[in-house]
């Protein structure tokens, strides 16, 4: 039998990942758009052949209730939301409408679906490391208590809680995924792995001088993508839902980033092509964050396959050969 599947966010980052495994896998893969006529959606129509594109918008319910009932999904992966933490402090209430209020909107088209339809529909929700912000202990696992420290953080812990109700309260098969950082060469540009990766390609290849950055002593656990769509999916899979941390468990700076990115091009004294820039701190930063992934690598049998160094040759060598189409297209 043919599973279906509906993904909001498919334009993102990891939702053309999770499409790409699923299509593998033999789903149909559902993905909802907001204007199935963008230049968006045609970037997932040519990165994901096969994959029917939705129109709707986590805003609004009814176009949600339309899709679920549209694509009749076995599985509904949330990916949906605004991601940048940055800009949730420009946008407090647009990220908590979407990031937050778009969640229960999304629950709530898929509890009636399933009970009109008497379908056994599984949900994954795409919480996120941002939820546990200042947090008392470290490393990070299931039972660390939250403490967001943006809006965005603030929305996602909302966004978290609701599934857990949903899964309590109706016994929907609803996982959360507790995702700490995760990049790729598909990295949205304004995310700062992205923007040192593409920087340093064209400063290797004399497209660019420098780079700006904010706070180099920022420590985060950084991820490949693809490995962690995997465990999006191992979730919807297992016989219980239940709360997942997925993470490597390593934490590395800013600065190992940077050094890091420029070795793959063969610079090592790239102090002087950095300017640090405290306009680009936040209002309310996060020192550090590591998870600690054990109850995945229990229950799901989940590990990750990429590891720091291979991860940011990837996005460096990827941003290279973008810029060389730059130079000769
Ligand atoms: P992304 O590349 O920024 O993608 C976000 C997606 O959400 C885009 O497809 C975007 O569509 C869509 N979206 C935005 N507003 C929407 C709305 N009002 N209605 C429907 N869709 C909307 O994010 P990502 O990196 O793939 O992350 C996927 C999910 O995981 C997000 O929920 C993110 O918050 C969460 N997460 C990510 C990380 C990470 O490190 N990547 C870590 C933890 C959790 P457009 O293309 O039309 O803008």
């Amino acid at each position: 039998m043919t599973k279906n599947a509906l993904i909001t966010g498919i334009s993102g980052q990891d939702g053309l990942y999770l499409g790409e495994l699923l299509i593998s896998k033999g789903y149909q893969v559902f993905g909802l758009v907001r204007d199935v006529e963008s230049v968006t959606s045609n970037k997932v129509t040519e990165a994901l052949a096969g994959a029917r594109l939705l129109s709707g918008d986590l805003t609004d319910y009814g176009s949600l209730r339309e899709a679920v009932e549209e694509s009749q999904p076995h599985e509904i992966y949330n990916l949906g939301a605004m991601s940048f933490v940055g800009d949730s402090w420009n946008q407090a209430s647009l990220t908590t409408d979407v990031t937050a209020k778009g969640v229960l909107n999304l629950l709530e088209a898929t509890r009636h679906y399933s009970k009109s339809s008497n379908a056994d529909v599984r949900f994954y929700q795409a919480s996120s490391s941002e939820m546990f912000g200042h947090a008392a202990t470290s490393p990070q696992d299931e039972t660390t208590a939250f403490w967001p420290r943006s809006p965005y953080g603030v929305a996602k812990v909302f966004g978290h809680h609701m599934t857990v109700n949903y899964r309590e309260s109706y016994g929907l098969h609803a996982s959360s995924g507790i995702l700490f950082n995760h990049e790729s060469p598909r990295r949205g540009e304004r995310f700062v792995t992205k923007k040192i990766a593409k920087a340093v390609a064209r400063i290797s290849l004399g497209l660019q001088k420098g780079l700006v950055l904010g706070n180099l002593e920022t420590r985060r656990d950084w991820g490949f993508a693809g490995d962690y769509v995997n465990a999006m999916w191992q979730m919807l899979q297992s016989d219980e839902a239940s709360d997942f941390v997925i993470a490597t468990g390593k934490a590395h700076s800013l600065r190992d980033f940077v050094t890091t990115a420029f070795s793959v091009v063969g610079i090592q004294a790239w102090e002087p092509m950095v300017t640090l820039d405290p306009a680009l701190t936040r209002p309310a930063d996060i020192q550090v964050l590591v998870g600690d992934s054990s109850k995945a690598k229990e229950a799901l049998g989940w590990e990750p396959n990429v590891n720091f160094e291979e991860l940011v040759t990837m996005m460096v060598e990827a941003e290279v050969e973008r810029a060389r189409g730059e130079i000769s297209p």
